[in-house]
């Protein structure tokens, strides 16, 4: 069981979180992995903010800090109700990860504590979103990582379930903050999920999906405050309806880069590409395209908002190795994604989306697709219209 920030926000919140686990160790021993409390981590940011602080180490030491908290308080709240429970690091289980702090990949987890634990616990309350290096040094998984927190530990243990507990009752065909007719889903599939998740539905963690579609472990994203099921994501196999467009994603958190001017040689993009590697950025989006005369392309791509001025200082210092004419880089745009496995075997979703767009005067800056999603890149300030027009014109 993973509960999020909302679900652990106060002491109330906690002592319900401790009446869920109660009534599910009925039938289970459990592990249960926490978040900090909502806004907490973003407290710990703005301190890092506040002295500039540089150093990846110091950084991710603090920024762990707020599960400390949750997990001491919650394993303190189930001992006072007889059950034997025990609070856990990350380093003391350990979670190994490798030295990419503030984004750090799980390399390894020991079952060997955890399984000699559960001799003498019922519960084994974990801090999600932390790990440790081979250097011995905390690091940290990304934000909202707790789920891959979760989905690891579920994985590596061979658990029946994992049920991510958040502050919504699933997920639905869109942000239900943003879109108030959105539908709770019951079943999606993990290929979809995945796609929703890196098109920006926050409501998991991307790597948490990547990871429980590696080892086929259904999840369960429900609420903590309600008792209702939730929404199952699980192995395509067992979906028997496969909806068209099953959910509209967006995300405000891109910048868009535009490089013009470059030789159409071989192994430009691989040199651009190249130094965004080097720097660890992720690239999402890339359109190129070719001048009439076939001497000069342009190479536009996306990459995440808080690397823009990064990227941006990275090609301005590779001028005369990527030998380009012009850069123009903007940080207002968000990127819109409808997503659905039927469209593999439909057609017309495509034209639908950009009529609907065209419809809303929205201009499209950019395009990509895959076989079960197609994206566009907008002005930020059209996010809303679109993504509401979308989910009605899909009928979600
Ligand atoms: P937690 O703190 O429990 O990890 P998050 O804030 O990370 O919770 O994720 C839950 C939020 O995800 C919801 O409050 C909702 O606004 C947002 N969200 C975005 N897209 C979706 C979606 N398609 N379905 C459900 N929630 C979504
Ligand atoms: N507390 C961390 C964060 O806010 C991890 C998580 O919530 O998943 O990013
Ligand atoms: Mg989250």
């Amino acid at each position: 069981m993973k509960f999020g920030g909302t679900s652990v926000a106060n002491i109330d919140k906690i002592k319900n979180v401790a009446e869920i686990v109660k009534k599910e160790l009925n039938e289970h021993k459990l592990i249960v992995v926490l978040s900090a409390m909502a806004g907490e981590t973003n407290k710990l940011q703005k301190y890092l903010d506040a002295i500039d602080s540089e150093f990846p180490l110091e950084n991710d030491l603090v920024l762990t800090s707020g599960e400390q908290v949750t997990i001491g308080l919650l394993s303190s709240i189930l001992n006072k109700k007889n059950i034997k429970a025990m609070p856990l690091l990350g380093w003391q289980i350990p979670i190994i990860t490798d030295d990419n702090y503030e984004n750090a990949k799980i390399l390894n987890i020991d079952k060997n504590l955890i399984n000699s634990y559960f001799q003498k616990y019922n519960v084994l309350v974990l801090a999600g979103f932390q790990g440790v290096n081979k250097k011995g040094h905390i690091t940290s998984l990304g934000r909202g990582g707790s789920d891959t927190t979760a989905v690891a530990i579920a994985s590596a243990v061979n658990a029946e379930r994992c049920d991510i507990y958040t502050d919504v009752e699933g997920v639905y065909t869109s942000d239900p903050n943003l879109v108030n007719k959105a539908k709770k889903i019951p079943k999606v599939s993990f290929e979809e999920m995945l796609e929703m998740s890196s098109m920006g539905a926050k409501v998991l963690h991307t790597r948490s999906v990547e990871l429980a579609m590696k080892n086929n472990l259904t999840l369960q994203v429900l609420s903590s405050l309600t008792k209702k099921k939730g929404t199952y994501i699980l192995d395509e196999k067992n979906l028997i309806e496969k909806e068209i467009v099953s959910g509209v994603s967006y995300s405000k958190n891109e910048s868009k880069i535009t490089i013009s001017g470059i030789p159409d040689k071989p192994g430009i993009s691989a040199k651009i590409f190249g130094l965004m590697t080097q720097s660890n950025i992720n690239v999402d989006m890339i359109v190129q395209n070719i001048s009439q005369d076939g001497v000069f392309a342009n190479i536009t791509f996306t990459v995440p908002s808080k690397d823009h001025d990064f990227v941006k200082s990275i090609i301005e210092d590779n001028k005369k190795l990527i030998k380009y004419k012009s850069l123009q880089t903007n940080k207002s745009i968000s990127k819109i994604s409808v997503i659905g496995m039927g469209m593999m075997s439909q057609s017309g979703v495509a034209e639908k989306m950009f009529k609907t767009l065209a419809n809303n005067s929205i201009n499209i800056l950019a395009i990509s697709t895959s076989e079960i999603k197609i994206s566009v890149l907008i002005d930020e300030k059209y996010t809303n219209i679109a993504v509401k027009s979308l989910h009605d014109v899909y009928n979600l």
